[in-house]
C-alpha cells in the first residue's frame, strides 16, 4: 500500500487482495462451492500495479479501425493496444471464458469462476465483454452439434490468440453476438437482415447474409452468433470472420462507436455482404435458441455492476481512511462515515445477491428448482444491481473529492462503466417487464422465489410485511407500469433475506433500519445515526 504523503494526499489503492480484502466475498463463494485458493492467487494478481497500469493504457489508448489495407483491399480489422491484449489473455488464460464448462456443474466451477469476472472487472470492465459472450456462445452452439465439433474445443481452450485465422488453424477463438439492428434493439422481431440458403439450408446449413447490425461489439471475435430472417422466421446463424478456405468471409465494419466510456472495447457497426453464415437450431426458432445465451451475459452485466460498485467503495474508503480535513482523518467525521456505511451496505447486499444467482446458475442444469429460482432472480439481480452502480459510484467518487473527479485516478472510468450495464443485454424496462412475462408464462418461477425468501420470515417484522405485500402484488396479473416498482420489492426483499441469513449483523441492521423499515432517501449518507457506522464504514477500506 502507498503511503500518506506529507501534504496530506492519500496515494493511490494499490498492489491489495481484491478477494481477500472484500469483506463478504470469500464467505458467499465458499458457501456456494467456489474454489477460495485459486481466487485468493488471482486477487493479489489482479490486484497488482502492472495490471492497473495494463486496464489505465487500454482505455487511453481506444481501438482503431482499420477497413482496408494499404493496397485498397478491405481488411476489416481492428488494433487494439497491446494492454488490452493482455488483459484479454490474463483473462483466457484463468479460464474465463471457459471454465463453468471444464467441471460437472455443481462443482463450483461456474462459482469460481464467476467470481474471477467480478475480480478482474473491478480493473477493467471493457474486455470482459468478448469473454462473457464466449462463454456465454457455447451453450447456444451445442444446438448444432457439427459446429459444436468445429467450435467448442477451441471455446474450451486457454490459448488467447488473437490473429484472424481460420479456426482450423487456430488453438484459441473468441465469439461474439450480434442481435441490434437499426429499427430496434430491445425488439430484435424488427429486424430486417436476410439469410437465404445455399444448399436447401436447415440446421447447419449454409446460407447468405444480407443486412446489418448496429452494435457489434467485440468485433476481433473468430465468429459471431447473430439473428436474421429465414423464410421460416427469425433464425440464428454462426458467423466466422474467416472461411475454412482462409478466405475473409464478407462481413464490413463500418464505425466503431464512439462511446461514453467501455472504450477498451471496440464497439462495431457491420454490414453484411452475401456473408457466409451457418444456421444454428431450428429455422424460425432464433430467438430461443439465442436466449440461452442471453441469459448468462445478464448473469455477467448484473456481476459487472457489482465490481464497479466494489471497486469504487474501495477507492472512497481508502481515500477516506488517509485523508485529513477539520483536525481528523475524514473517515471518523460522522456524517462521512455515514455516507461510506450506507455505500458499504449496498455494496455488500449486491455482492451477497450476485453469490446466490451465481450459486443458482452454477446448480441449475442438475437442479430444476435452482433454474427456475434462476428464472425470476437474474432479471430482478440484472435490473436491481446495474442502477444501483451509477449513483453508488457517483457518490464514492464525491467521497474522493477532486481527485476523484480527475482521471489519473480509476473513478472516471469506474462512472463512465456504470450507466452501460443497465442499457445492453436488455435495458431496465425491458428486464422489468421480462419479469412479469416470466410470472404469468412461469407462474412455478413466482412460487420458487417467494419460497426462497419465505425462509426467513418470522425473523423481523418489516420483512414478513415485506413478503406479504409481495405475495398479495403477485396475486394480480402484474400492470406494465406498476413493473419497475415491483422488481425494486423484489430486489429489496431478496437482499434482506440474504443479509438477516448471512451478512454482518451490524450490516444487516443498518440494512433493515434503513431499506426495509426505514425512510432510506433516494441519495446515500442517511442511514439511522443508531447504526454502527464506524464499524461499517470500516469494512469499506482495502487491508
Ligand atoms: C456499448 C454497447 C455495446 C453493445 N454491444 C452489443 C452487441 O455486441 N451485440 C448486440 O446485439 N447489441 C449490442 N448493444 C446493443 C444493446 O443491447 C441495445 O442498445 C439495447 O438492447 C437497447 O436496444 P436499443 O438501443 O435499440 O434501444 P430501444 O430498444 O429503442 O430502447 C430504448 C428504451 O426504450 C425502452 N423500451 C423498449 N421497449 C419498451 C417497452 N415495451 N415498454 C417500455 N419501455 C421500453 C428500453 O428499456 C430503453 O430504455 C450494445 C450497446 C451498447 C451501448
Amino acid at each position: 500500500m502507498s503511503m500518506s504523503s506529507s501534504d496530506n494526499q492519500p496515494g493511490p489503492v494499490d498492489s491489495y487482495n481484491l478477494f481477500t480484502a472484500d469483506p463478504v466475498l470469500p464467505t458467499a463463494v465458499r458457501r456456494e462451492g467456489g474454489n477460495t485458493d485459486l481466487l485468493t492467487a488471482f486477487g493479489a494478481q489482479v490486484g497488482s500495479d502492472e495490471i492497473r497500469e495494463w486496464a489505465r493504457l487500454a482505455n487511453r489508448n481506444v481501438p482503431i479501425l482499420h477497413t482496408h489495407d494499404r493496397f485498397g483491399d478491405r481488411i476489416d480489422e481492428v488494433e487494439y493496444h497491446p494492454a488490452y491484449h493482455s488483459m484479454l489473455n490474463l483473462a483466457v488464460e484463468a479460464g474465463i471464458h471457459c471454465m463453468r464448462y471444464e467441471q460437472p456443474a455443481g462443482d463450483g466451477g461456474y462459482v469460481t469462476r464467476n467470481a474471477l469476472m467480478g475480480l478482474i472487472t473491478q480493473i477493467e470492465m471493457g474486455h470482459g465483454c468478448p469473454t462473457s459472450m464466449t462463454s456465454a456462445a457455447l451453450t447456444t452452439l451445442r444446438y448444432q452439434p457439427e459446429l459444436a465439433e468445429i467450435w467448442e474445443p477451441l471455446i474450451l481452450s486457454r490459448n488467447y490468440e488473437h490473429q484472424l485465422r481460420a479456426p482450423q488453424h487456430k488453438s484459441g477463438v473468441l465469439i461474439g453476438m450480434g442481435m441490434t439492428e437499426k429499427q430496434g434493439g430491445s425488439d430484435v422481431r424488427a429486424n430486417t437482415s436476410t439469410a437465404v440458403a445455399c444448399n436447401g439450408g436447415g440446421p447447419g446449413g449454409e446460407y447468405r447474409l444480407e443486412g446489418h447490425k448496429w452494435f457489434t461489439s467485440a468485433p476481433m471475435c473468430d465468429a459471431f452468433l447473430i439473428l436474421a430472417y429465414a423464410p421460416k422466421g427469425m433464425s440464428c446463424f454462426l458467423v466466422p470472420r474467416v472461411l475454412p478456405d482462409g478466405i475473409r468471409n464478407s462481413l464490413r465494419f463500418m464505425r466503431l462507436k464512439d462511446k461514453l466510456g467501455n472504450r477498451s472495447n471496440a464497439s462495431a457497426e457491420l454490414e453484411f455482404d452475401d456473408t457466409a453464415a451457418w444456421m444454428v437450431g431450428e429455422e424460425g426458432r432464433g430467438i430461443p435458441t439465442i436466449i440461452e445465451m442471453v441469459h448468462s451475459t445478464r448473469l455477467d452485466v448484473a456481476n459487472w455492476g457489482v465490481s464497479l460498485m466494489r471497486q469504487a467503495v474501495a477507492q472512497a474508503g481508502w481515500h477516506v481512511a488517509h485523508r485529513d480535513a477539520f483536525g481528523a482523518t475524514l473517515i471518523d467525521k460522522p456524517l462521512m462515515q455515514n455516507v461510506l456505511a450506507d455505500l458499504e451496505v449496498e455494496v455488500e447486499a449486491a455482492t451477497l445477491m450476485i453469490t446466490r444467482l451465481s450459486g443458482a446458475h452454477e446448480r441449475m442444469e442438475i437442479d430444476e428448482r435452482e433454474r427456475t429460482f434462476a428464472r425470476l432472480a437474474t432479471p430482478v439481480a440484472k435490473y436491481w444491481l446495474t442502477k444501483q452502480s451509477t449513483p453508488v459510484v457517483r457518490e464514492a467518487m464525491e467521497c474522493v473529492g477532486g481527485n476523484g473527479y480527475v482521471e489519473d485516478s480509476i473513478m472516471p472510468r469506474l462512472y463512465r462503466e456504470a450507466p452501460l450495464n443497465a442499457i445492453w443485454e436488455g435495458a431496465g424496462n425491458v428486464i422489468a417487464l421480462d419479469i412479469g412475462r416470466a410470472a404469468s408464462r412461469n407462474p412455478e418461477s413466482v412460487n420458487v422465489f417467494l419460497e426462497e425468501l419465505e425462509q426467513s420470515r418470522g425473523k423481523d417484522a418489516a420483512l414478513d410485511a415485506r413478503l406479504d405485500a409481495l405475495r398479495s402484488d403477485f396475486s394480480q396479473p402484474i400492470a406494465e407500469g406498476d413493473a419497475r416498482r415491483l422488481v425494486e420489492k423484489m430486489a429489496i426483499a431478496w437482499a434482506a433475506t440474504l443479509l438477516v441469513e448471512h451478512g454482518d449483523p451490524v450490516v444487516s441492521d443498518a440494512y433493515f433500519m434503513s431499506r426495509v423499515a426505514g425512510d432510506h432517501g433516494s441519495l446515500f449518507g442517511t442511514l439511522p445515526n443508531s447504526c454502527e457506522l464506524g464499524v461499517i464504514s470500516r469494512r469499506a477500506v482495502p487491508v
